[in-house]
C-alpha cells in the first residue's frame, strides 16, 4: 500500500480508510449531541421546570433551590412575601429572574420561575 493522498467521498483530501476530518467531525458532533441529552436529562431532577430558562438562570436556580432545602431561611437569598399572598415568597435569582415559592408552613415549596415582564404583576411587599 502506498502512502498517497487520495480524495475521499466528502471532498477531503488525506490517507487510509476513511476521512478523519470528518470522523474527528462526527466525533465532536457526537459529543455534543451526549453533553446536549445530559443536560436534558438533568432537568428531569428539578423540582420545578426550568426547561425555558436560559443556562445561567437555571444554574443559580437550582443553586437556591438546593440552598433553600439546606437552610430552609428565604431571607437569606433575598426573599420577600408577597403583599398580596404572605403564603407566596418571591426570590430574585438574577437581576431578570424571580422564583415563587409556596409557604407550606414548615417548608418552601418552589412554584415557578418568573422573568422581570412576568413578575412586574406581582410585587413584594416585603
Ligand atoms: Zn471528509
Amino acid at each position: 500500500m502506498s502512502r498517497r493522498k487520495k480524495t475521499f467521498p466528502c471532498g477531503h483530501k488525506g490517507y487510509g480508510q476513511i476521512c478523519h476530518r470528518c470522523l474527528q467531525e462526527t466525533l465532536i458532533q457526537e459529543h455534543k449531541k451526549q453533553q446536549k441529552q445530559e443536560w436534558e436529562d438533568t432537568f428531569a431532577r428539578d423540582p420545578i421546570d426550568l426547561r425555558h430558562l436560559p443556562t445561567h438562570v437555571v444554574v443559580r436556580a437550582r443553586s437556591v433551590i438546593a440552598g433553600l432545602q439546606t437552610q430552609n431561611n428565604y431571607r437569606e437569598f433575598g426573599g420577600k412575601r408577597l403583599r398580596h399572598n404572605r403564603l407566596i415568597v418571591s426570590i430574585p435569582i438574577t437581576r431578570n429572574y424571580r422564583m415563587l415559592c409556596r409557604d407550606s408552613g414548615s417548608t418552601l415549596i418552589p412554584q415557578e420561575i418568573l422573568s422581570h415582564e412576568d413578575y412586574n404583576i406581582c410585587k413584594p411587599g416585603g
